[in-house]
């Protein structure tokens, strides 16, 4: 790489510096040689200080006028020589910028030093980049300058703003998992700061417990851990822990609870303490990154019935069926290892017109819930929502579809339909299933994005939602 690098820049300053060469020898064959006060023959260039008259003693050549004897001399077969030599050099170079793309011939670091010119994830420097890191070409130098420009930005695009967001956060996002841990390129990204947003409905039920949905943005190194500590400021209101990975290129949010307040209109406070951990190291101690105080106003207006009406019948149940076929998929190993495969796009259909999704799955083994899955998405929608609320690990490792043993109940929920932005329609139906296992191919369940301290008491958001 270096060497191929060092050949670039000499490639470079040899055309230079040819360059040059070849303007001087044009300026010395067209302007160079003067008369300065001799007389010179203007055919043969004879010097005739020494001759009298018109006629040159060297080859007979007789000159009309004085002036003709001071005429500067120029060469014009060298200044064509220079002018044929750029014109064939600059054709050559050209050709083979074309035929080997002007990109392709820039060295990694020229790459990598022109983003803050050149950024754009669309753009073909970038592009050119990311086909040298998908073939691993970079060395640990280069991967380190990436991850120093992408976590630094440039005077455009400073970090945590949105021109930032949209360029170098899109490139560590895409590009930390791919860096060795704990090595020299991963350090330029602990010092970012988490970006903390807590949102939530404009108006709630009077009848409902809100929730706030709390989204933690962060760019540290693949493996860490998040540890967030959300503190409501409502007297005798406890903490909520939760835990997330980034594993997820673009983390679900985390639905916290509120208990419901009496003011009409009102607003809560929530002191969040983070703290973050490599994964990798067990026991690894935590590591404060900081305290967030984010203020949420928070509106109760109506009532749930007010807002959504229950939508029943046999052909919306039979849509919802085909959704939920009671498929799961079991993993041998990891913390979550049953998943329900969802296939949202089933309510792509003119029954569930208009209709939001919100479910409660929950999965039996003889009547006992295993695992209790939240679900919510806008009907015909290709992505959903999810949480899971509970799970029972050591019983969902015995999951099994053989027996008849385990079924999988679903029931349609308005609380979750709430959570559909603009619902107003809602699928009311239940149904209870024999549950089908597929066996995952890979052994190790994918994680969860969050988790908590106590898992089976408090609302957790997860699932890779097996869509399709
Ligand atoms: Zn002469």
């Amino acid at each position: 790489m270096i060497s191929g690098d060092i050949l670039y820049w000499l490639g470079w300053i040899g055309v230079i510096a040819f360059y040059c060469a070849m303007i001087y020898l044009a300026w010395w064959a067209l302007f160079s040689d003067r008369h300065k006060g001799r007389r010179r023959c203007p055919k043969c260039w004879y010097d005739m200080c020494g001759t009298p008259g018109m006629t040159c003693n060297e080859c007979g050549h007789t000159v009309h006028f004085e002036k003709q004897l001071t005429k500067r001399r120029r060469r014009p077969l060298f200044a064509l020589l220079s002018f044929v030599s750029c014109v064939a050099i600059a054709g050559y170079i050209s050709e083979s910028l074309v035929d080997q793309g002007w990109l392709n011939l820039a060295p990694t670091k020229a790459l990598i030093l022109s983003l803050p010119f050149t950024m754009d994830i669309n753009g073909s420097t970038y592009k050119e980049l990311v086909r040298r890191m998908q073939a691993d070409e970079l060395s640990d130098r280069e991967w380190r300058m990436v991850m120093k420009r992408c976590a630094e930005g440039d005077w455009e695009r400073r970090p945590l703003s949105d021109a930032w967001l949209q360029s170098y956060a899109q490139v560590i996002a895409a590009w930390r998992g791919a860096l060795e841990s704990g090595s020299k390129a991963e350090e330029p990204l602990l010092d970012l700061e988490p970006v903390v947003n807590i949102t939530t409905r404009d108006s709630w039920p009077a009848d409902v417990s809100p929730r706030l949905e709390v989204t933690l943005q962060d760019w540290w190194p693949s493996g860490m851990e998040t540890r967030v500590r959300a503190q409501p400021r409502i007297e005798g209101e406890p903490a909520t822990t939760f835990y997330k990975t980034n594993a997820f290129f673009r983390q679900p949010a985390y639905q916290l609870p509120i208990p419901p307040l009496t003011q009409e209109n009102s607003q809560v406070v929530i002191d969040l303490t983070i703290d973050r951990r490599r994964t990798a190291e067990e026991a690894a101690d935590w590591e404060s990154v900081g305290t967030y105080t984010v203020t949420v106003p928070l509106v109760r207006k109506g009532r749930l019935d007010d807002l959504l009406e229950p939508v029943q019948g046999s052909a919306i149940d039979q849509v919802m069926r085909q959704a939920l076929s009671g498929q799961v998929t079991k993993w041998d190993k990891g913390r979550s290892p049953v998943r329900v495969n969802i296939q949202a796009r089933q309510t792509n259909t003119d029954v569930f017109q208009g209709i939001a999704v919100g479910a409660i799955i929950e999965l039996l083994c003889d009547g006992q819930v295993a695992r209790r899955l939240d679900i919510w998405w806008p009907a015909g929608a290709r992505g959903i929502d999810w949480e899971v609320v509970y799970e029972d690990e050591p019983l969902l490792r015995t999951a099994s579809g053989r027996d008849g043993t385990w079924q999988m109940r679903v029931r349609g929920d308005a609380e979750l339909a709430l959570r559909v932005p603009g619902a107003t329609k809602y699928w009311a139906g239940q149904f209870t299933i024999p549950m089908k296992v597929r066996r995952a191919r890979q052994s190790e369940a994918p994680p969860r994005p969050w988790w908590t301290d106590d898992d089976d008491a408090v609302a957790v958001n997860p699932d890779a939602p097996a869509d399709g």
